[in-house]
């Protein structure tokens, strides 16, 4: 082809890349033998999801294949398909057709964040029916942009390191969607009618999942994808910048040293909770966090657990709650289970043997929440040297005390964008239908009020929530004096490549602040 040609279409990953187009082929060498029937078929797919969860290194992932797993095993789909084998229907048909009902079940609700649960349904239905079959899985080649009908989970997670997708079907809230975000993999979206059908395999073609195109041809840009991994603080006028990893496991410790993370900002130790199902014990976390520190490549900035709302674990959280998200939630619950709140205190003292560590509470609200888990520490490890101590900012009553925080002994404030957003627009995090309500504005200025009252008393300043991982707010941060960020591991070299190259000022970017509405904020933000 020998001038381009450009697609429009809608990017549910953002990102761009370039690579030689193909479509997935089966491998005739990974044919499995056919499942002798249903059950087996279906025992055999959970357990191709178990091993994917666990192979994976991201927790978050992990969730995402164990809901599939629990789709899978759902009785009452079982009984459904029962119901029409026993009306003769053969079995590939009937899961295929059980799952489509199922599906269009879920597509049909109005919250669009279960709508989307419709293709992990679809998806586990294939891998059922495959398994039936014992048919070839299909694959395209590591580092080409694969045009496909639909975006897969297992695909993601267990094929090769493909440059971008082009789907027929999809939407960014789909648990794929969400994972190809995640590992900065571009998708778009693009319609049956497109010419994309003629433009033959082996041919370059550039995506750009932000402004959902596709360019085709010889003239396609070529530019490599962003981010090359970089090790060490990023120079930002005149600045070192920190990016470091958020995590949930001493496995993801690992992960984020191989992408270039400056230490972890940010361990969610209740992700371990839940992992192991329970309280763990004082010696399983010491070995979790030990692991972490020695792994993490710098230093590790564990958060106390933070359960309660959305993260609920049996026997410590309560059963119900009118209003769990403003209810018994992070360093509330501590109070009334002190002694799960020392052993913890007391694994993170013993992980200062594996290197260095900080400390941070979740859901501190008042001066007294931060004496009352301040003091426990303090009582802890009097005798030991001295870790830095912070605070998540999340609850925006936080925002108007910095100035009696740093006096009460914080040493750095940790902006948690996510539960910030939440709280300071009464938005519910999940709720992505509602999120005309929420205004970037005023969370912008929200931490810049902060932040300014933080520099001006030598606090450290770093932000961990969703937001650090968009490299124009990154930028932003930046400009406001937040000297670390905080990112999911595949996120590390692509928010270190756009600082990196960022020719934008701090007064250029600051200037969004002075914005009157938020689309001018966003516009200012996104194109100078
Ligand atoms: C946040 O609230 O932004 C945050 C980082 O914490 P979590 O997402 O775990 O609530
Ligand atoms: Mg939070």
């Amino acid at each position: 082809m020998d001038q381009h040609m450009t697609i429009e279409g809608t990017g549910i990953a953002p990102g761009q890349a370039a690579g030689p187009l193909a479509r997935p082929r089966a491998d005739a060498n990974r044919t499995t033998a056919a499942a002798p029937d249903l059950a087996a078929a279906r025992d055999h797919v959970a357990q191709q999801l178990e091993q994917l969860a666990e192979d994976a290194w991201d927790a978050t992932h992990a969730d995402m294949v164990r809901a599939q797993r629990a789709m899978l095993l759902d009785p009452e789909w079982w009984d459904a398909i029962g119901r029409r084998t026993a009306d003769g229907t053969p079995a590939a048909p009937a899961v295929e057709e059980t799952g489509s009902a199922f599906a269009a079940q879920l597509a049909a609700l109005e919250d669009q964040y279960l709508a989307a649960r419709a293709e992990d349904i679809r998806e586990v239905a294939r891998l059922w029916v495959r398994a039936l079959s014992g048919a070839p899985s299909a694959s395209a080649p590591a580092g080409s942009v694969v045009a496909t009908d639909r975006l897969t989970v297992s695909d993601l997670l267990a094929g090769p390191r493909v440059a971008a997708y082009l789907v027929r079907d999809g939407s960014p809230t789909m648990h794929a969607a969400l994972i190809a975000q995640n590992l900065a993999i571009p998708v778009v979206v693009v319609s049956e009618s497109s010419p994309l059908d003629a433009v033959p395999d082996g041919t370059m073609v550039h995506v750009d999942g932000d402004g959902g195109r596709v360019t085709v041809g010889s003239g396609a840009p070529t530019g490599r994808r962003a981010a090359a991994i970089r090790h060490g603080p990023v120079p930002w006028n005149g600045r070192a910048i920190e990016v470091r990893a958020n995590i949930g496991s001493a496995r993801e410790a690992r992960a984020a040293a191989e992408h270039g993370a400056d230490g972890v900002g940010l361990f969610r130790t209740e992700l371990f909770f839940e992992a192991v199902g329970s309280i763990p014990s004082r010696q399983d976390q010491i070995e979790e966090y030990q692991a972490a520190v020695r792994d993490a490549g710098g230093p590790t900035c564990f958060r106390t657990f933070d359960l309660g709302a959305d993260k609920p674990l049996a026997g410590l959280t309560p059963e119900a709650e009118d209003n769990p998200a403003l209810g018994q939630r992070g360093m509330r619950l501590y109070a009334s289970h002190e002694s799960v709140f020392r052993d913890q205190l007391a694994a993170l003292l013993a992980a200062t043997a594996a290197g260095p560590v900080e400390i941070m509470f979740p859901m501190v609200s008042t001066l007294a929440d931060w004496r009352y888990c301040r003091n426990a520490w303090a009582a802890m490890s009097a005798e030991h040297p001295p870790v830095a101590v912070g605070v998540m900012v999340e609850v925006p009553s936080l925002l108007f005390l910095v100035p009696e925080l740093a006096r009460a002994g914080v040493d750095f404030l940790s902006f948690g964008t996510n539960d910030l957003t939440q709280y300071l627009n009464a938005v519910d995090r999940g709720q992505g239908d509602v999120a005309h309500a929420v205004s970037p504005l005023a969370v912008a200025r929200a931490v810049a009020y902060a932040a300014r009252q933080a520099r001006a008393h030598h606090l450290g300043l770093a932000v961990c929530g969703s937001l650090a991982a968009d490299p124009k707010w990154a930028a932003l941060f930046a400009a406001l004096g937040v000297d670390e960020l905080s990112v999911p591991v595949p996120r590390i070299p692509v928010v270190k490549a756009a600082l990196a190259d960022g020719a934008r000022s701090a007064t250029d970017l600051l200037a969004a602040l002075d914005t009157h509405d938020d689309e001018h904020f966003l516009d200012w933000l996104h194109h100078p």
